[in-house]
């Protein structure tokens, strides 16, 4: 057992075995630490350089709302490929989250799309997951050998800028061929990705009264580009994670087998929170909105008069308050 901070585990490498993240689960179990109660420690893999999550993404995400700095680790050495593999049998066994049909679906469409894990037979990765051989060999075919060249799935929506707003497009009939696109399994999984933030595009009219992330008023001077960075950054994610999902849906198709889908997601996955980690988040703590610090021009907003979570974070208490 070892004690490693939230920042040294990594959850970026599509090790998680499931469909998504279950947020009242997070909250049930952000609930358990706050009560004091002890949950078991979540189980990583180290590879050498970086410590992998296996089991536990629920927990890590309780954790990291606690803004806990050290979570109790099982350590083994192992890949970032160990720690999916080890994480769908730790997910399959035990009982306080349902492994669900989709979560299965998942985690075999995972170990097919992962380079070392896809070798292995029909019958191991069945009994990992806990489903029919039958099922992973339909999930093999569709991933790897589908003779019929499908178009890729569109989203029936996309996110553009106007004048710096967002507004969502309507391309369900642009450039869409006229073949219909190919029925999904049933169990198929409907989304690969986790950590899709659905954009809800601001009303047109301006709030009379701007709020920041903690609920302090905005101060006039600097709504402007408050405004104008929140919806062209928010908009960038939400194109982001279109991305994201495009990729994960052309991953079955015969004609992706060049496609790295773990590489493509972790950079985009790093594009999104570079886009997130830029956004408005409250009055700079240095110079108050005033742009002066201690006599001189105040660095820390870079002449915005706010500044991102981060850059708050990392303030001094003190400054803070
Ligand atoms: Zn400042």
């Amino acid at each position: 057992m070892k004690k490693l901070k939230a920042s040294e585990i990594r959850t970026d490498g599509g090790t998680q075995p499931r469909a998504g993240i279950d947020e009242n689960a997070v909250t049930e179990y952000a609930a358990a630490y706050e009560s004091g109660e002890k949950l078991p420690p979540l189980l990583v893999c180290f590879d050498g350089k970086s410590y992998w999550l296996a089991d536990g993404f629920h927990r890590y995400h309780a954790h990291t709302r606690l803004d806990h700095a050290e979570i109790e680790c099982e350590g083994r050495q192992g890949t970032r490929s160990d720690a999916l593999w080890m994480g769908i049998e730790a997910n399959r066994k035990q009982n306080s989250l349902r492994f669900t049909q989709q979560d299965k679906a998942e985690a075999i469409r995972m170990i097919l799309s992962d380079p070392t894990l896809r070798g292995k037979s029909d019958a191991e990765i069945s009994r990992q997951v806990g489903v029919d051989g039958t099922t992973v060999a339909d999930h093999r075919k569709r991933i790897i050998g589908n003779p019929k060249d499908a178009p890729p799935a569109e989203s029936d929506t996309r996110i553009v800028l106007r004048n710096g707003k967002p507004y969502q497009m309507k391309v369900a009939n642009i450039g869409r061929r006229p073949a219909p696109a190919p029925e999904p399994a049933p169990d198929a999984p409907e989304e690969h990705l986790e950590e899709i933030e659905s954009y809800d595009a601001p009303s047109p009219a301006a709030p009379a009264e701007l709020r920041d992330e903690l609920g302090k008023p905005v101060p006039a001077p600097m709504r402007a580009n408050w405004q104008k960075a929140t919806a062209a950054l928010r908009a960038l994610m939400a194109q982001v994670q279109a991305v994201r999902k495009g990729c994960g849906e052309i991953i079955d198709q015969p004609w992706a087998v060049f496609f790295t889908h773990q590489r493509a997601e972790i950079d985009l996955r790093n594009a999104y929170h570079a886009l997130k980690f830029a956004l408005p988040y409250t009055t700079c703590p240095y110079c108050k909105g005033s742009l002066k610090h201690d006599g001189a021009e105040c660095k820390a907003c870079k002449g915005q008069g706010w500044v991102s979570k981060d850059i708050y974070e990392s303030a001094p208490k003190n400054l803070r308050a």
